[in-house]
């Protein structure tokens, strides 16, 4: 018997299928989906593979080598895994390599013992003391000192993971005498009893809801619907599409199916999880990006056994082995979070699509602000529109939403952050008790230093992006942050360009909003949720429990606190720097605009308190501010639609990127235009009607010290795309320079 196999750890040149002999010993276990040790190359090296099909006979030529061992009986991918596996590799233009480490965990064939690298403090005094002395040289370390200050000890692989950053800043530590690293033991029972702990945690009784007309009636659509179909529930924030999915997931499991429910991201909504935990104790399985690697191979052995019914998970749970599977729901379908923007550039819907299509199962896609490409999906039937149009509590109503313009203001002698009107709505919420939310769009707002001299922006050497002053971080004084590669120096006091001390501070800050809002209402407990204080585990829930509990007055924070959390307290939410998000250079700034303003707005007057948003801005006349204040979705629609139509944008055509990096400038444009040129040269022979743009430098130029260019290609379809980019990758194979394809490319 000859089994067709392909690597694991496949690079382009071994991007292919190979035939490889079954030996007597394994004829009887060999299956197709397992996980197989082969001998590859010249020098026979031991690789892992994987089995793709069993066949008796083999065309090929050469002699064939034969399988040496099984990794493990059990396959690690069942047929149905197999054809998502076969459609990832087409369809994103990626090695099989790249997508079986999408989808197969790690340690299946990494398992050894239960020992375990434990890293600690040596002395908690010294590392303050070395925190404060600015004598630790990079983000990654000052974080992993600050997180091992807050939790005592933690295994070398969840910091690694927690941080996302390598062992070498750990390493740096210990070899600088400020952690330790010694080898433990975890048992098996200590595990289970730390999961256990956290089930009885989360646990909460659900409320009893009888479902309105509307929910009612989008429940029995889903439910009834014979084989393959696509839903988009399209229902205004507080609507109670929540109530429907677990509404339609009990009447699933009651049918002995499974359900896969998608979420933007776990960490920013745990209240969620805690609502679908609590209506499904013992049969959910919950997979998540801040999970160690053990946790997520527990995970996915148990959802793989058919153990549970309900996975939920961030994007990268659409791949999870979920037996029997009848349905996959996607919240908050918009969110820029399920599109992948690492090595493997997926879209989580775009693969939850393909696989419910393919198994011929439902796909319920769920937004208050769908994205346009769904929601034109929707309105040209090929997917069911189901509407919910009120606010699900009864009296609860959607805020009244103000445009404020901040040039006004200050041309009336308001130098605050905070127009009149927002001020005085702010007071009027204090003063009865009700909670205000103020949301700062980071982009374009961070605070960096500038030479009033020579005009320069203080870059990062090695990335040449503006560094991000932080003034407070850590209990330290002014430090320069770049947030693409962590590099941390000390705030100079003369600029490093011209030598001027004529330095200056330019963007208001998250932190400076803080300050704003500390010093305005001095009576008010303030709490900020951002990047920085949501390093550590927990943080998130941490804060948003604190804030719903009215542990605090006023919530400050970045975009992350427009998701879906439901706060009945909050009477005020104001928006500050709106207009940042528009000045994004991407076809979908306005859409991601549109999305945030009501996303946010969503957040205002969910209880019995009607709530008031005030949207500050400096261009007021922007049409976009008038949808958001009607909360129009189909106004924004109907005009997005067009403007899309006329450019030849999405949904209308498909826009790709390519992205070439090298640690020279020179040779980096050298190779773009090479590519950019066989690109042309492809489209012609194909035929096709494919434009491409460029190359021209990256949005980024320089990042971790490569240089990066871009080139933009435009196709009538994600398939030519995918196409074209798989015949690009094949014929530079070897060529010993990278690049990265996006199918569908943001910026
Ligand atoms: P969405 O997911 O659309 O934002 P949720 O499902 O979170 O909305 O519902 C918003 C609020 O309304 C929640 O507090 C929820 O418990 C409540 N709710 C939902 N459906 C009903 C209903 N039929 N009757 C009463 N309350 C409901
Ligand atoms: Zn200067
Ligand atoms: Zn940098």
């Amino acid at each position: 018997m000859i089994a067709e196999i392909v690597l694991r750890e496949s690079i382009w040149q071994t991007n292919k299928i190979f035939d490889y002999v079954v030996p007597e010993e394994l004829l009887e276990k060999i299956r197709v989906g397992q996980y197989v040790r082969v001998p590859f190359g010249k020098g026979n090296r031991p690789n892992v593979a994987l089995v793709l099909s069993l066949k008796e006979t083999s065309d090929s030529k050469v002699k064939l080598k034969s399988i040496e061992s099984l990794v493990e009986e059990e396959p690690v991918l069942n047929s149905e895994q197999l054809e998502l596996l076969k459609f990832v590799v087409k369809r994103y233009a990626c090695t099989y390599g790249s997508a079986m480490h999408q989808m197969v965990p790690a340690l299946v064939t990494k398992r050894t013992g239960r020992s375990q690298l434990m890293v600690s403090l040596s002395d908690p005094e010294k590392a303050k003391e070395a925190l404060e002395s600015e004598a630790v040289g990079s983000i990654q370390q000052i974080r992993a000192l600050e997180w091992l200050l807050d939790v005592d000890e933690m295994t070398l692989s969840d910091i690694m993971q927690e941080l996302s950053i390598s062992r070498s800043p750990i390493d740096t530590l210990a070899k600088n005498g400020l952690v330790n690293i010694r080898s433990v033991r975890i048992s098996a029972e200590e595990l289970a009893e730390k999961e256990k702990r956290k089930e009885e945690l989360e646990l909460v009784t659900p409320p009893e809801v009888t479902l309105n007309e509307e929910q009612a009636l989008a429940v029995k659509e889903v439910v009834e619907a014979k084989g393959k179909q696509e839903f988009l529930l399209f229902g205004v924030t507080g609507s109670g599409k929540t109530e429907v999915y677990l509404q339609i997931t009990k009447q699933i499991l009651k049918e002995g199916g499974s359900v896969l429910y998608l979420v933007p991201e776990i960490s920013l909504t745990p209240q969620t999880v805690a609502r679908i935990r609590s209506h499904f104790p013992n049969r959910i399985a919950v997979l998540h990006s801040r999970m160690t690697a053990k946790e997520r191979y527990d995970s996915w052995k148990m959802i793989q056994k058919g153990e549970v019914q309900i996975v939920v998970g961030a994007r990268s749970a659409v791949f999870a082995p979920v037996q029997n599977l009848k349905l996959i729901i996607l919240d908050e379908e918009h969110d820029s979070s399920y599109k992948a923007d690492t090595l493997l550039r997926y879209s989580a819907r775009d693969v939850a699509r393909f696989r419910a299509g393919r198994a011929g199962i439902k796909l319920l896609l769920g937004s208050a602000t769908p994205s346009v490409e769904t929601f034109y999906a929707a309105k040209h039937g090929y997917m069911k529109l189901l509407t919910l149009k009120n606010r699900a509590v009864s009296g609860a109503v959607l805020p009244h939403v103000e445009i404020v313009d901040m040039q006004k203001e200050r041309d009336t002698h308001n130098q605050s952050i905070f127009s009149r009107k927002l001020y005085t709505a702010m007071k009027e919420a204090l003063s009865k008790g009700e909670q205000v939310m103020l949301l700062l769009n980071r982009r374009g707002f961070s605070q960096n230093v500038y030479c009033t001299s020579c005009r320069s922006m203080i870059r990062c050497p090695d990335c040449d992006v503006p560094m991000t002053l932080h003034t407070k971080t850590m209990g330290r004084h002014k430090l320069l942050i770049c947030h693409y590669c962590g590099k941390v120096i000390p705030s100079p006091q003369t600029c490093p360009y011209c030598t001027s001390e004529y330095l200056a501070v330019r963007g208001d800050g998250i932190q400076k909003l803080e300050d704003w809002t500390l010093q305005d209402f001095p009576d008010a407990k303030v709490l900020r949720m951002d990047q920085d204080t949501t390093s550590y585990r927990g943080a998130h829930e941490k804060i948003i429990n604190q804030f719903k509990n009215h542990e605090a007055d006023i919530l400050v924070g970045t975009q992350m606190i427009a998701k879906g959390h439901d706060f009945p307290k909050v009477s005020v939410v104001g928006i500050l720097g709106a207009d940042s998000v528009l000045w994004q250079s991407d076809y979908r700034a306005r859409e991601r605009a549109f999305q945030l303003l009501a996303q946010i707005s969503g957040r205002a007057g969910r209880g019995d308190v009607p709530g008031r948003v005030f949207i500050q801005t400096v261009s007021p006349d922007q049409e976009i501010y008038a949808y958001a204040a009607t909360q129009d979705y189909e106004k924004f629609f109907e005009s997005e639609i067009k403007y899309r139509e006329q450019l030849s944008y999405p949904p209308f055509k498909a826009i790709g990127g390519i992205l070439i990096t090298h640690e020279d400038e020179q040779a980096c444009s050298v190779q773009a235009t090479m590519v950019a040129n066989t690109l042309r040269e492809m489209a012609v022979n194909l035929g096709d009607d494919m434009m491409i743009l460029g190359p021209c430098p990256a949005g980024i130029p320089k990042l971790m010290n490569r240089y990066r260019y871009q080139i933009v290609v435009r196709a009538k379809t994600k398939g030519l795309l995918s196409d074209g980019f798989t015949k690009l990758q094949q014929s530079y194979a070897g060529y010993g320079f990278s690049i990265s394809t996006d199918i569908d490319a943001m910026w």
